[in-house]
C-alpha cells in the first residue's frame, strides 16, 4: 500500500475492490504520522483509539462504499475545529486544556459521508500568522525543505497533505490561511464563497471573512470534499441557502476550450522571478489549451491589505474577548481583583501576535477613531468589491499568483510584520469580497519548492473554478510531491 501516491479516488477504487479495508488504511496514516510527524510538527494531537474504532465500524459496512462519497477516507482537521470530546487548542495556550463540547457541522457532514478524522492539525495562534511561527505548540516545517515555513496560517493541514499524512485536511481562510500554505506545500486548496460553508463549530477570527475549505493532492479530490461539506446550515446565520451542484459530475471531461480567464497584469509587477516565470508559464498553458485571456484591472485591489488590517482586527478584538479565563481560557492562578483576573489571563495565555492584533482591533474600534477607520475600510472594501463585479461582467474566473513568494525560511519574516504580512496580498481581496478562490502547484522555483496558481470566482461558482483548474491540472502534468524516503525530506 504506497500511501503517498493516494489520493481519494484511488482509496475509493481500493474499497470497491475489496483490496484492503478502512482499518488497515487508518493503521498505516497513523504509523506514518508516528514516524515522520516529530519532525513536521503538523498534528498536534492523534486520536488513535476514536479514528481505529470509526474504521473497524466501516470494515464491517464494505457494502456501502458506493453509498458513501468519502467512504474510509481518513482526514485531519484544523485545530480552530471542534470535534466532541477531542482537544481543541486554537495554536493557543490559553485554550490549553479545552475540551470541545460538540462537533462542527462540516466534521459531522464528512463523517456522515463516511469520512475518518484522524487528528487535529497546527496553526498559527487563533489563526492569525502567515506561517505556522505563531504557534503556541512550535512552528510546522515545510515538506519539502525542513528548514522553511510551510506558508499559514493553516500550515499543519497542508504540510500533512504533502506529506501524506493524510489524503485530505481542513482549514480556515480568513484573508489566506488556506490558499497561501497549499501554494507554498505544492497542494490544492480551496477557499469557498463566503457563507458556501458552515462555520458552526470553528473559533471565530473575523467573522465577516472567515470560511472554510479543503486541502488535497488534487482538485477533484477538493471537488468531492467541498460538495460534502457546503450547504444551508441553520446553526450558522451567515450559511446561505443556494443550491450545491455536484462537482465532481462535471469533472468527468473538462477542456478549457472557450474559457474566459482575466489577468489582473498590474497585481503581478514586483512579482519574485521565480514566481512570476512560473506565472506567466501558466497563461501560455491556459492559451495554448484554448483559454481566451482578457486583461482586466482591480484598481482598489492595492488597498486590501490595509482595508484588511483593520477590519480582521476589529472583529478580532470583539472575537476574542471571550477568552477572559472565566467564560473560556486558562484561568490565571491567585488574582488580586476582577480585573486583575482578566488582565493576568490574557496576559499569560495570549501570545505575542493575538496581543499585537487584539490592540489594534481595539484601537480602531474606540470612540472617536470609528469613523476614521473601521468606517472608511468598509468603504473601500466596497470599492474592492465593485472591482470584482466589474471585471466578471466580462470574465468567467481570474487567474493570479497565490503567493509573491515560495516557501521562505524559518525565523526569515518574524521580526517585520509588515512583510509578513506581504504573503497574503493575492489573497486578501477575495476574503473581502466574500469570492471563492483556488490554489493549484503550478511549477517549481530554482530551489525546487512549489508554486501556486490561483483562480477567482464568481459568488457561488465554484463550479467554474473546480472546472478551469481540473483543466489546467490534467494539462500540466503531475505535480511531483515528497516521497516519504525522499533525502532530505521528512
Ligand atoms: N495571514 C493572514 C493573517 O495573519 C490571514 C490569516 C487567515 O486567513 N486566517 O491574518
Amino acid at each position: 500500500m504506497e500511501l503517498d501516491k493516494f489520493q481519494i479516488l484511488d482509496l475509493l477504487e481500493g474499497y470497491q475492490k475489496r483490496q484492503f479495508k478502512p482499518s488497515e488504511v487508518v493503521t498505516k496514516y497513523l504509523a506514518e504520522i508516528k514516524r515522520r510527524n516529530p519532525s513536521l510538527n503538523a498534528f498536534l494531537h492523534v486520536n488513535e483509539t476514536e479514528s481505529l474504532r470509526r474504521a473497524k465500524e466501516l470494515d464491517e459496512k464494505m457494502g456501502d462504499v458506493e453509498k458513501m462519497p468519502l467512504f474510509g477516507v481518513p482526514f485531519g482537521v484544523k485545530d480552530n475545529f471542534l470535534v466532541k470530546g477531542w482537544r481543541m487548542t486554537a495554536g493557543s495556550k490559553i485554550l490549553g486544556d479545552y475540551v470541545a463540547p460538540y462537533t462542527a457541522t462540516v466534521v459531522e457532514r464528512l463523517e456522515a459521508a463516511g469520512a475518518i478524522c484522524i487528528g487535529k492539525t497546527n496553526l498559527d495562534e487563533f489563526a492569525m500568522g502567515s506561517s505556522n511561527e505563531n504557534s503556541a505548540f512550535g512552528p510546522v516545517k515545510n515538506p519539502f525543505d525542513l528548514t522553511r515555513v510551510p506558508g499559514g496560517s493553516s500550515g499543519g493541514s497542508a504540510a500533512a497533505v504533502s506529506a501524506s499524512l493524510c489524503p485530505f485536511s481542513l482549514g480556515s481562510d480568513t484573508g489566506g490561511s488556506i490558499r497561501q500554505p497549499a501554494a507554498l506545500c505544492g497542494v490544492v486548496g480551496v477557499k469557498p464563497t463566503y457563507g458556501r460553508i458552515s462555520r458552526y463549530g470553528i473559533v471565530a477570527f473575523a467573522s465577516s471573512l472567515d470560511q472554510v475549505g479543503p486541502f488535497s493532492k488534487n482538485v477533484w479530490d477538493s471537488a468531492r470534499v467541498t460538495e460534502v461539506m457546503a450547504g444551508y446550515d441553520g446553526r450558522d446565520a451567515t450559511s446561505a441557502r443556494n443550491l450545491v451542484p455536484k462537482y465532481t459530475d462535471s469533472l468527468q471531461r473538462v477542456s478549457l476550450k472557450g474559457a474566459v480567464v482575466g489577468v489582473p497584469r498590474d497585481w503581478v509587477e514586483g512579482l519574485d522571478g521565480d514566481v512570476k516565470k512560473s506565472f506567466e508559464t501558466s497563461l501560455e498553458l491556459l492559451k495554448t489549451e484554448g483559454a481566451k485571456l482578457v486583461d482586466i484591472k482591480l484598481p482598489h485591489a492595492k488597498y486590501s491589505l490595509s482595508v484588511y488590517y483593520l477590519l480582521a482586527t476589529s472583529e478580532a478584538s470583539s472575537n476574542l474577548a471571550r477568552f477572559d479565563g472565566v467564560h473560556y481560557g486558562a484561568r490565571a492562578k491567585n488574582p488580586e481583583s476582577l480585573e486583575a483576573l482578566y488582565n493576568k489571563s490574557r496576559g499569560e495565555g495570549f501570545g505575542r501576535e493575538v496581543k499585537l492584533r487584539i490592540m489594534l482591533g481595539t484601537y480602531a474600534l474606540s470612540a472617536g477613531y470609528y469613523d476614521a477607520f473601521y468606517l472608511k475600510a468598509n468603504r473601500v472594501r466596497r470599492q474592492i468589491q465593485n472591482d470584482f463585479a466589474e471585471a466578471f461582467k466580462t470574465v468567467q474566473c481570474i487567474a493570479a499568483p497565490t503567493s509573491p513568494s515560495t516557501a521562505f525560511k524559518l525565523g526569515e519574516k518574524t521580526d517585520d510584520p509588515l512583510t509578513m504580512y506581504l504573503s497574503d496580498i493575492y489573497t486578501l481581496p477575495l476574503n473581502l469580497a466574500g469570492l471563492p478562490g483556488l490554489s493549484v502547484p503550478c511549477g517549481k522555483d530554482s530551489q525546487g519548492l512549489p508554486v501556486g496558481l490561483q483562480f477567482i470566482g464568481k459568488h457561488f461558482d465554484e463550479n467554474t473554478l473546480f472546472q478551469v483548474a481540473r483543466g489546467f491540472e490534467s494539462a500540466r502534468g503531475s505535480f511531483a510531491l515528497p516521497r516519504w524516503s525522499a533525502e532530505g525530506g521528512a
